[in-house]
Parts: structure tokens; sequence; C-alpha cells
């Protein structure tokens, strides 16, 4: 591929994002000039906006709430993007064709293996959300042995989409079905928290030993992982996949790895956590 000459993230809202941090520090420690921003694009705008930034050798990450817009706006997708039907990272290859990827998979996949080794048989797993996001961690864990999953979703009929696609999805129900009390795994795949210390789903709906993971970060840990730790479980939030998914975007970009621990440095700092 023809190697990018800017970078940007492209969301609503994507002022508080760390992307521009993560990738600035891998720029800058693999000695390239170029810069990644943050743009902020309405949903009415995202198709021109793309579009632009592609013509002016622009490539980057696309976040909520566009990544399945994104998806439909690309010429060729990998089998990950194909799969959860969301583009998160996007570039133009030799042939000027705009090409799209998925990232979060792996980002959710490597953030899993980091917190429990090898991947036990048979989990069952509780995914709250029905996105992009939810897609990713759907096509994740379908990899994982025996594992099971239910998709809770405040729109039954895109909770429902979202399980047609994914055959590891034995029911899509609301965010109030008691299922959710029998997941080893509940993954919030929503936005709550980003801003406010709203719980996705209440802690005493969720069994005493589930493992919370959270794919918000806010950039101080979110209150339903603070919460859940305080009560004995096991709770992650999402900066460790958003490290990961970063770095596989890069390699998209460029063709080679970047310096993770400079990218994990950066994002530490930029959330204050350093
Ligand atoms: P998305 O495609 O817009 O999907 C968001 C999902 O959450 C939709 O199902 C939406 O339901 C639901 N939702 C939104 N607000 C809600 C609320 N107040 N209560 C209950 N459900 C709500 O967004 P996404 O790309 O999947 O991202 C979801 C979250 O994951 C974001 O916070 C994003 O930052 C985070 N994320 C983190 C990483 C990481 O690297 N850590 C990677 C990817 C995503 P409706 O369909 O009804 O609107």
């Amino acid at each position: 591929m023809s190697k990018p000459e800017r970078l940007a993230l492209l969301g609503h809202p994507v002022s508080r994002s760390l992307s521009p941090a993560m990738h600035n520090a891998a720029l800058a420690a693999a000695g390239k000039s170029i810069k990644y921003e943050a743009i902020d694009v309405t949903i009415e705008d995202f198709e021109k906006t793309l579009s632009a930034f592609l013509d002016g050798g622009g490539a980057g990450n696309v976040t909520i709430p566009h990544k399945q817009h994104a998806f439909q706006c690309m010429d060729a997708c990998t089998g990950e993007a194909n799969k959860c039907g969301a583009v998160n990272t996007f570039w133009r290859d030799d042939y000027g064709r705009t090409c799209g990827h998925n990232t979060d998979v792996t980002g959710f996949a490597t953030m899993m293996t980091e917190l429990l080794g090898e991947i036990p048989p048979n989990l069952r797993i509780a995914v709250l959300g029905a996105g992009g996001a939810a897609s990713a961690v759907l096509t994740a864990i379908a990899e994982w042995p025996g594992a099971t999953a239910t998709v809770h979703g405040r729109d039954l009929a895109r909770a429902s989409a979202t399980r047609m696609r994914h055959s590891v999805v034995v029911k899509a129900a609301s965010m109030r079905d008691p299922l959710i009390a029998e997941a080893d795994i509940v993954v919030n795949a929503t936005p709550v928290g980003m801003s406010s210390d709203e719980h996705p789903v209440e802690l005493d709906r969720v069994a005493p030993n589930a493992i919370i993971v959270d794919l918000v970060y806010a950039p101080q840990e979110t209150a339903w992982v603070r919460d859940a730790r305080a009560r004995g479980h096991r709770a992650v939030d999402g900066l460790s996949m958003l490290l990961h998914q970063g770095v596989a975007a890069f390699e998209c970009w460029f063709g080679e790895e970047p310096d993770q621990s400079a990218m994990k440095q950066a994002l530490l700092q930029a959330a204050g956590r350093s």
C-alpha cells in the first residue's frame, strides 16, 4: 500500500480520545514526520469527510458511532471487518481501493489473553450493547473453545441483527434479561460510563465470580470497573484493548511494528495514570 501522508481518528465525540497521544508517540518513535489528529464528524458528514480525507493521502481509524457506516463505505474489507460488519481502520491500497479492517478484534483478544492466560473452555459471555465494538468482541470469542454468548441491547431489533451475524450468540435479549447473572464474563460494549459514573448493568445482577470487562476507558478506570473490583470481581477497563488495536492499526498503515512501549507510556501519561 502507499504510505499515508496524514492520519486521523474520525468519530463523534473524539475530544477525549487517547488515540492521538498513543499514535503520535509511535510515529515519533519510528521517526515519521506525519501527525495523527482527531476529527469530530457527525453522521451526516461522515461519508464526505472520509472521502476527502482519503483523497488527501489520509488513512486512519473510525470510532463511535461510525464503524458500521464506515464498513459500507469501503471497496474491500478484511475477514475480521466482514465478520464484524464494522471497520475501525482504513487506508487506500496501491490500486486506489479504500480498504477496511477491524483491529478491535485482535485488541480484545490480546487484552483477554493478558488477563486470563490460556482461555478456559466453555465460557459464557454476556455482551452489553450491539454495535461495532460488540461485533468485534463476538468475532474474537468465536475463536474460544466452546464459548457461547448472549447479546443484550436496549434496542432488541439491533441485538437480534447482531445475533444473526455471529453464530457464537445463543440469545439476543434486553439489558434486563436474567441471563446476565449466568455469565462468566460480562463485557460492556456500550458507551455507558464514558462521561458519567453510571453502570451499564447493576453489579448485583451479575454472578459474584463473574469477570467484568469494560471496553470504555474514561480516561481513569470507569466507576463500573472500580466498584466491581471493590466487590471482589476481577475487572479490567478498555485501555489495554485500545493499545493493542492501535498496534495492529499501525501495522496496517506502515507494514512495520510500532514501538509498543512508547505507545503504552504515552497512553498512561495522557490518561493521567503514570
Ligand atoms: P456503537 O457502534 O455506536 O454501538 C454502541 C452500542 O451501545 C449500541 O448497541 C447502542 O444502542 C448501545 N448504547 C448506546 N448508548 C447506550 C445507553 N445509554 N444505554 C444502553 N445502551 C447504549 O459504538 P461502538 O463502536 O460499539 O463503541 C461502544 C463503546 O466501546 C464506546 O464507548 C467505545 O469507546 C468503546 N470501545 C472501546 C475500544 C477500546 O479499544 N477500548 C474499542 C472499541 C470500542 P442503540 O443501538 O440503541 O443506540
